[in-house]
């Protein structure tokens, strides 16, 4: 899990800061049904890797030549091979889950326009009660006394007019019969004033090699600091899980102290 940092602020307003990244779900190896295909074709295969996305990922690759046997390379040479030569397809066969929360509507608008490799099941305003939510402040925002205290004021009229809104349109929607849907027919039509900053949660599926890309795009300078953040942490996770698909990568500090990714295998 990379870190959390809810800032508390004076006026009581639930304020966020830096995205928090939780690493949910990863494979395992069904080793049966390995030992199972190497038997039926007459195979050995001894992988000096037990990390079962490494081991998957060239799995799949031997599979396209069937070049199984003693005497093979190493994982880390065979997927450092992969990302060298731009064969990326076998590194979607490595798959992560992580719960993102600490994170702004803005942020998560931008992490879904990645639709190739990702999976996303978000948080719903609809259902979920906003009167109390977290709001994520930006950076640039949060370091000057003065924009803070006119993005405090904007956010309280905004949380201020949701709640009355909810209010009012769950009276006017009491006539039906169903609580849920009542609570939703009001909860939608509030949510409209809700900022961008509002706090949100999303589950998050991907593989190794729509990761890769998302790091390369997000975790660049060209990208929102707040993306940025969550493309550094998840990376930061990564490396340390699966260093054979994502060791490659190069942490660098910009001159404002933000961070970026680099690497010399782009787009594989
Ligand atoms: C710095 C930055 C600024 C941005 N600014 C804007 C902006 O102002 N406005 C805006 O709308 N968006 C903006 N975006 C979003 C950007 O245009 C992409 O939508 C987003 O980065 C997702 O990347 P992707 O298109 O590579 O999609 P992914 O889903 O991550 O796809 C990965 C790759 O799969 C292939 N692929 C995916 N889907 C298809 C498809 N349907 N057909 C063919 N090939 C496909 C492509 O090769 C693609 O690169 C910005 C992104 C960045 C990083």
């Amino acid at each position: 899990m990379s870190s959390d940092n809810s800032a508390g602020d004076p006026n009581g307003l639930a304020i966020v800061r830096d995205p928090t990244i939780y690493l949910v779900g990863k494979q395992v190896i069904a080793e049966g049904g390995m030992a199972d295909f190497l038997r039926d074709h007459g195979l050995e295969w001894s992988p000096d890797t037990e990390i079962p996305a490494q081991l998957i990922a060239e799995a799949a690759g031997r599979v396209c030549y069937m070049s199984f046997g003693k005497g093979r390379g190493t994982n880390e040479d065979y997927l450092g091979n992969i990302l060298a030569s731009g064969h990326g397809s076998v590194l979607e066969h490595a798959v992560w889950n992580f719960i993102i929360t600490g994170v702004s509507r803005t942020f998560t608008h931008e992490l879904v326009r990645h639709r190739a490799g990702f999976g996303y099941s978000q948080l719903s305003q609809r259902y979920v009660n906003e009167s109390k939510a977290e709001f994520i402040e930006p950076d640039a925002i949060a370091e000057d006394p003065e924009s803070h205290a006119i993005w405090v004021a904007a956010i309280e009229e905004a949380q201020g007019a949701y709640r009355q809104l909810a209010k009012r349109l769950r009276k006017r929607f009491a006539h039906i019969e169903s609580r849920t849907q009542c609570r939703k027919l009001a909860r939608q039509a509030a949510r409209s004033v809700l900022p961008n900053a509002t706090e949100t949660k999303i589950f998050v599926t991907a593989n190794a090699r729509a990761l890769r890309h998302f790091i390369e795009l997000r975790a660049s300078e060209h990208a929102e600091v707040e993306i940025r953040k969550a493309a550094t942490a998840i990376l930061k996770i990564l490396s340390e899980d699966a260093p054979n698909i994502f060791g490659d990568y190069r942490l660098e500090t910009l001159d404002d102290g933000t961070r970026v990714a680099r690497t010399d295998h782009g787009k594989v």
